[in-house]
């Protein structure tokens, strides 16, 4: 489809959920290396509480789904991916407005706010090693395949997300409790690079059916 209507995008927030449900333990596993342990039990909690609140009252336009996400998370995930995902989601509400569709234009802008909610929130920049290196390798390629579609902007997002993740495994941390590792930060997959990666495959999943 070239459009994502609201139920599409809730759709796509429930196959995160699941896939952070799924992954949960791994996410955990990854923060216990480079941090404290709770990426995946934080992000679990909050996309449950999130769907719930979707499932108890569907919004009627994508950029409702991503506030009401939004607010979810920052409400229910007490660490700094709760505020970071939160901001991100409320950045992306605000870009998709009113509309009752997203289209790829409409998409590439919502991943381009939310990715600078991102760098805002969590002071970071490109190569600091966060999940910010992910948003923006998926933000750029979204930008570059908009004449393209829709299921080419996902994919291409996907894809480029799924790349950023592992380029900086060898990188040091500059921002988050992994950075407090130094060097010993080297060689570890970033937890919060791995659940970006994550949502941008439930999208292309999304355009995969
Ligand atoms: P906490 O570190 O508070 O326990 P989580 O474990 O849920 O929070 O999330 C950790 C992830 O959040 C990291 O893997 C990283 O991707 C991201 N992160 C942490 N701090 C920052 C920051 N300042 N800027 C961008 N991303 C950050
Ligand atoms: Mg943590
Ligand atoms: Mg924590």
């Amino acid at each position: 489809a070239e459009r994502l209507s609201a139920t599409d995008v809730a759709a796509v927030f429930h196959g995160f959920a699941q896939a952070v449900e799924r992954d949960r333990d791994l996410l955990t596993e990854l923060d216990t290396a480079v941090g404290d342990g709770d990426h995946g039990t934080n992000l679990d909690r909050g996309m449950r509480a999130a769907t719930e609140a979707l499932d108890a009252a569907p919004p009627d336009t994508p950029g409702a789904v991503f506030n009401l996400v939004g607010r979810r998370l920052v409400s229910t995930v007490g660490g700094a991916s709760g505020a970071l995902y939160g901001t991100a989601f409320l950045r992306a509400a605000k870009a998709a407005g009113a509309a009752s569709t997203l289209d790829a234009a409409g998409f590439a802008a919502v991943v381009r706010d939310a990715t600078t909610g991102i760098a805002e929130r969590g002071k970071c920049a490109a190569g600091d090693k966060t999940m910010y290196d992910v948003w923006t390798a998926a933000s750029a390629a979204a930008d570059a395949a908009v004449a393209d579609g829709l299921p080419a902007v996902l994919s291409a997002a996907s894809t480029a997300a799924g790349g950023a993740e592992q380029e900086m495994v060898p990188w040091q941390a500059r921002r988050g409790r992994a950075s407090y590792l130094g060097e010993r930060s080297q060689g570890h997959r970033d937890p919060g690079a791995v659940s970006s990666r994550l949502l941008f495959d439930c999208f292309a999943a999304w355009a995969a059916t």
